[in-house]
């Protein structure tokens, strides 16, 4: 990959040679010339080294078994929330409630990230159909370019806040819900970590509960009305802050969810919850 004076030149600009070589192989693989290579992966590392996200200069980003485009519009897909899909997956094939016709929702979809991995890797073991939602347009424009690649068979999209984005028939038919919502509370908003200040507000930032769990707004209105959508056995599976997992917990099993379990991310942290309709 490109010379080697560029590349120490990349590397100094962004202080990491990974980094560095992502750049240089991206640029390459875009460029027409040798001239354009240097000029875009210097502008590419300056840019980098001001704070913007390493996955928006690239605009794509691996998650689970697929390479999403990501840009401004949208949150950049997490490792924590692969780990969700898969106690998610592994909730539904233990029990795979309803049979033949799988129908998944993904709220709050973004790039498109979880509900179009769950229909990658289940498009072998059954029928499936897909809605993605989202109140943002924004986010959806970019779950579509995303969806097109999959080749748009089984999927549905739709934008609205929440449950109300979805269609009234879909209610008591749905096998396996599932999202990872905004959850960082607005009171650790100084304490963040800078790259986070270029994703968008909506994507990260939620309400306190009225009971005062930080940041727990979303999270609680998901749990509270994801039941009556459900079939019978149908799965839910939310991720979230670790101090909220408690929280969600209790509420789960309040609210009538039966065989709720944490979900453990790779640092070995709570980070969801997945739990089933009776
Ligand atoms: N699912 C994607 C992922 O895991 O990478 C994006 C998750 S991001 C943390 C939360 C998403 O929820 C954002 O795309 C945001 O626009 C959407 N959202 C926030 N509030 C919402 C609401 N009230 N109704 C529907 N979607 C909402
Ligand atoms: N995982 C993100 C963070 O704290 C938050 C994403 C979210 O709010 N769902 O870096």
């Amino acid at each position: 990959v490109a010379d080697g004076t560029l590349r120490s030149e990349v590397t100094k600009t962004v202080g990491s040679a990974q980094e560095a070589l992502w750049i240089l192989e991206h640029v390459e693989s875009h460029a027409r010339s040798g001239e354009d290579v240097a000029d875009e992966a210097r502008a590419l590392a300056s840019r980098r080294a001001a704070g913007e996200p390493l996955q928006y200069l690239l605009g794509s980003w691996p998650f689970r078994t697929l390479e999403l485009s990501v840009t401004p519009s949208a949150l950049i897909p997490r490792p924590e929330t692969e780990q969700v899909v898969e106690a998610a997956l592994r909730r539904w094939r233990s029990t795979r409630p309803g049979d033949g016709h799988a129908i998944v929702v993904d709220l709050g979809t973004g790039t498109g990230a979880i509900g179009l991995s769950l229909l990658a890797e289940l498009a072998d073991e059954t029928e499936i159909t897909v809605w993605l939602t989202d109140r943002s347009p924004d986010a959806l424009e970019l779950a579509r370019v995303n969806a097109g690649r999959l080749g748009a068979e089984g999927i549905e999209i739709r934008q609205g806040e929440w449950f109300a984005a979805l269609d009234g028939p879909l209610a008591g038919s749905v096998h396996l819900m599932i999202s990872n919502p905004p959850y960082v509370a607005e009171r650790d908003r100084a304490g963040l970590d800078p790259v986070l200040s270029h994703e968008p507000d909506e994507a990260l930032f939620s309400a306190d509960s009225a009971d005062g769990v930080p940041g727990f707004s979303d999270v609680e209105t998901l749990i509270r009305g994801a039941l009556p959508w459900l079939a019978p056995g149908g799965v839910l599976a939310i991720e979230m802050a670790e101090n909220q997992v408690e929280a969600a917990r209790g509420l789960a099993t309040s609210s009538g969810f039966v065989n709720v379990e944490t979900i453990i991310d790779l640092a070995g942290k709570p980070r969801g919850v997945v739990g089933e309709a009776p």
